[in-house]
């Protein structure tokens, strides 16, 4: 599944006012009292919901067909008859606008029920900017797997077996193109073949697997703008299970966000003061939002405030008005960080969702690299 692009497609949910159903779950754990657990956690949430919705009939009729299909769900979930290979699914409702989404995933996510009038994406755009689309390629002398990773997941894999020739018994001449050539010749396409994933997919981590000698061969090839985003290099050994890959590349790409995470925001606090570039703290990241400039936005994870957004203009602030200050149309409250995430994706920034750094806690929790 294409994540990213379900990612848009949720950040671009076209309000109705019908109530959307996100539901997390962390099913890594599959023993009884993980499975109790999970079981107890929907129930206490679906009672919460008839209790909050009691007296407003109408109100539960339109929720309540998903609520069901989130009950049989996690069900079928913990009796082991669906996707019980996988830790965490996200899943995402809305009977009366078609919406029925299960993504699923090996990374778990914390237990969550959210009913909204739009879904909640904040998990998923983690999940997302923490473990980005990377290619891995296995490469061997005259074989080569390239393995296309997104969200934490083995999404294709490509291989390409080349013959090499044997070496010509002493005294006889090599036929030509034999050898060395036919390796070159071999590295050459799986270098090609690396390019256009790459590019097809807008990968910026490569993982290179394999002897050092194939390793180095391949790397020399690659073009400059790839070669820079080669993240990791490793020797698996011959052939690697699909979970040694997959594994691997979880593990490169977390260092690799840890790595980049630390960078943006050595960026931030070094231009800091420069405000045509840089936006930080709530009012300067939301006034940089509603004009449409920011290209990246850097959110703390534990980053939790309450605001509200305007139904109409989509206005957010801290403190809510009477009415909208732009349109006068009512505001109602909103989790300011989902909503500046939502914000952010509709308008096609990066959002990088910064793991417990302390400095950048001090900055207010988030900010924002400007367009211009
Ligand atoms: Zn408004």
């Amino acid at each position: 599944m294409d994540v990213e692009r379900e990612i848009r497609a949720l950040a671009n949910w076209p309000e109705s006012g019908h109530l959307v159903l996100s539901v997390y779950l962390d099913a890594s754990r599959t023993d009884e009292h993980a499975r109790q657990k999970l079981r107890i956690f929907i129930k206490d949430r679906v009672k919460q919901l008839e209790k909050e919705m009691a007296g407003r009939r109408s109100r539960w009729a339109a929720v309540e067909e998903d609520v069901r299909f989130i009950e049989r769900y996690v069900e079928g979930l913990l009796a082991g008859l669906h996707d019980s290979e996988y830790n965490g699914i996200a899943l995402f409702c809305c009977e009366h606008e078609g919406l029925r989404s299960v993504i699923r995933s090996r990374i778990a996510f914390p237990n969550a029920f959210h009913v909204a009038p739009r879904p909640r994406i904040r998990p998923l755009a983690h999940l997302y900017d923490e473990f980005e689309t990377a290619l891995f390629v296995d490469a061997g002398q005259s074989h080569a797997a390239i393995y296309l990773v997104a969200a934490g997941e083995i999404d294709r894999v490509v291989t390409i077996e080349n013959e090499i020739t044997p070496r010509p018994k002493p005294g006889r001449l090599p036929p030509s193109g034999r050898g060395d050539d036919q390796a070159g010749a071999h590295y050459r396409q799986v270098s090609d073949h690396l390019v256009r994933e790459a590019d097809e997919a807008g990968v910026r981590n490569v993982l290179l697997s394999g002897t050092s000698q194939a390793v180095a061969s391949l790397k020399r090839l690659l073009p400059k703008r790839l070669a820079e985003h080669v993240i990791a290099e490793l020797s698996l050994g011959k052939n690697p299970s699909r979970e040694q890959v997959r594994e691997s590349a979880v593990k490169a790409l977390r260092e690799a966000e840890r790595a980049r995470e630390e960078a943006v925001v050595r960026q931030v606090l070094e231009m800091k003061t420069q405000a045509a570039r840089v936006a930080v703290g709530v009012d300067q990241v939301l006034r940089a939002l509603a004009h449409g400039r920011v290209h990246r936005l850097l959110i703390s994870d534990r980053f939790v405030r309450a605001g509200f957004r305007c139904t109409s203009c989509g206005k957010l602030g801290e403190k809510p008005p009477e009415s909208c200050e732009l349109c006068g149309e009512p505001v109602v409250s909103t989790d300011l960080g989902e909503a500046m995430v939502v914000s952010a994706i509709q308008r096609g920034a990066d959002i990088d969702e910064i793991v417990g750094h302390a400095e950048f806690e001090e900055l207010g929790g988030v900010a924002a690299l400007l367009r211009y």
